[in-house]
């Protein structure tokens, strides 16, 4: 069998590496891009060491032992936790929403009281929304969710999706999450990491295989399809039917870089309302107790705006009824192609997280195997892992 993927990201990677090490068939995988990673993409930058990530910050987070496992034999994973900090009224508070904002927003005996009202409503340790917050019929925690709704929700809603004030739902209809506990890391996984050489380097190691010849600078525009058996396509649905149902919506991040700041707090800091930017990144703050040879810092500003054709790229799908009416479109024609197969984030118009993406990725080549035969592979075991890992 000839097989083909189009795009070089994570998705289109793990495809490769199954079907070379597991079908032991040949892939071409071509990239229309001059270097791997697709949206993880990364470098070192020469002069400093300092890991920069151009597009956006990508942590591996996941409570799956197997991908762990599985990423870890192309690359040494750095374990980390994200911590990122959220600008409210000129006050640098932690983010998640926790126990810990509420006593670097308020004076200290009404934090406390907050903090009581909360544990006694709703217990220690648990995950309400603003909604539950709001909810309640408790006056205390009803000014809470609103200020949170306020100076947080509302602000950071309407750049992240630019869409107008009235088309957000009310507080009491707000699934933005508060933890009641201490814990100030964004995501609670077990395991938590970014590649030490970072993704480029760990997806150029994934393609390394025998079977798999990588063509870089490549659109499947410039290729003839027909010469495969099979076609993984990780690019854009929308694309791949040359947008005759019409264009799937994505927002899209413009990343400027800065090298000559210095002593920026935090690794993230997000800006809800104030500047045009939403969130700037210091890189040389994201892999801890590592010293570099400068004082300056790398620092990434991100911009939000809307995905445009031949503009920019395509960042997060916008899922709103009528995109969705539109990608099922595109997805019934897609299933009356048997030998095409749509992955990842822009071929299933989905957000998925890095580990998602590994486990479909398997899931993926998993159904071309003759179900006996997988009966005792790792591609198997990784569903039992998912399913015994994922408390
Ligand atoms: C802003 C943002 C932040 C994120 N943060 C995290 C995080 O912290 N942790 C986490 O786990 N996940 C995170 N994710 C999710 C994760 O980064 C993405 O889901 C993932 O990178 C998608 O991988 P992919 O291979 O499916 O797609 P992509 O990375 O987009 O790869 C697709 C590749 O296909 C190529 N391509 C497209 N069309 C063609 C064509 N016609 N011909 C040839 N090549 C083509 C593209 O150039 C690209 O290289 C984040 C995503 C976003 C958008």
């Amino acid at each position: 069998m000839k097989n083909l993927v189009v795009g070089a990201g994570l998705t289109g990677a793990v495809i490769a590496e199954r079907i070379a090490s597991k079908l032991n068939e040949d892939v071409t995988v071509i990239e229309k891009a001059s270097h791997v990673g697709g949206m993880h993409y990364d470098y070192i930058d020469k002069e400093t060491g300092i890991l920069v990530q151009p597009k956006h910050l990508n942590f591996l987070h996941t409570n799956n032992k197997f991908i762990w496992d599985y990423l870890s034999n192309f690359t040494k994973l750095q374990p980390l936790t994200f911590r990122p900090l959220v600008s409210i009224q000129g006050i640098n508070a932690t983010l998640p929403l926790c126990l810990l904002t509420l006593h670097e927003v308020f004076p200290e005996d009404f934090a406390k009281m907050l903090e009581n009202k909360l544990i006694s409503k709703f217990g220690y340790n648990k995950k309400i929304t603003l909604a539950d917050m709001h909810r309640n019929f408790d006056e205390d925690l009803k000014f809470l969710a609103e200020y949170f709704y306020e100076n947080v929700f509302k602000p950071n809603t309407i750049k992240q999706w630019g869409i107008s004030e009235n088309s957000i739902p009310d507080c009491s209809d707000t699934y933005y999450p508060f933890d009641i506990s201490m814990d100030d890391r964004y995501f609670k996984d077990k395991y938590q990491a970014i590649p030490t050489c970072g993704w480029t380097n760990m997806i150029e190691n994934i393609l390394k295989h025998k079977n798999i010849k990588l063509k870089l600078n490549t659109n499947f525009s410039d290729i003839n399809p027909e010469k495969f058996d099979r076609i993984f396509y990780t690019g854009s649905i929308d694309e791949y039917f040359d947008y005759k149902h019409g264009e799937l919506p994505y927002r899209s991040v413009r990343t400027e870089l800065e090298n000559n700041l210095t002593d920026l707090n935090g690794q993230t800091f997000n800006y809800p309302y104030n500047f045009d930017f939403i969130r700037t990144n210091v890189y040389k703050k994201i892999i801890p107790n590592v010293t570099y040879n400068t004082d300056k810092d790398i620092v990434g500003f991100e911009y939000i705006e809307n995905f445009e054709l031949g503009k920019n790229e395509r960042f997060y799908p916008i899922n709103n009824p009528q995109s969705i009416e539109i990608y099922q479109k595109y997805n019934d024609e897609a299933k009356t192609l048997p030998n095409v197969f749509f992955a990842g984030r822009l071929g299933e118009f989905k957000y998925y997280e890095s580990d998602e993406l590994v486990k479909r990725a398997f899931e993926t080549v998993a159904k071309l195997i003759d179900k006996d035969d997988i009966s005792n592979t790792e591609d198997n075991t990784l569903t039992e892992a998912e399913n015994n890992t994922n408390e």
